[in-house]
């Protein structure tokens, strides 16, 4: 089993990533529950399994004054 983490590069949301190596798993591919960015591609060699652990960052918040 092997653990890693993901942080999403748009909105910094932060994931726990498990990868069962003896586990065949299934094609598809992994979307941020928050920005809906690809994170990552699953060819179904391996069982993944990614959970959310660290909530986006909210960087900006759209405000009315908008331009420099
Ligand atoms: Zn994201």
């Amino acid at each position: 089993m092997i653990k890693s983490d993901i942080t999403c590069p748009q909105c910094y949301a932060g994931y726990r990533r498990i990868e069962l190596i003896t586990v065949k798993g299934t094609k598809g591919e992994f979307r941020c529950l928050h920005c809906g960015n690809v994170l990552e591609v699953f060819d179904g060699s391996t069982k993944v399994a990614i959970r959310l652990t660290v909530q986006p960052v909210k960087r900006s918040d759209k405000k009315a004054a908008v331009g420099t």
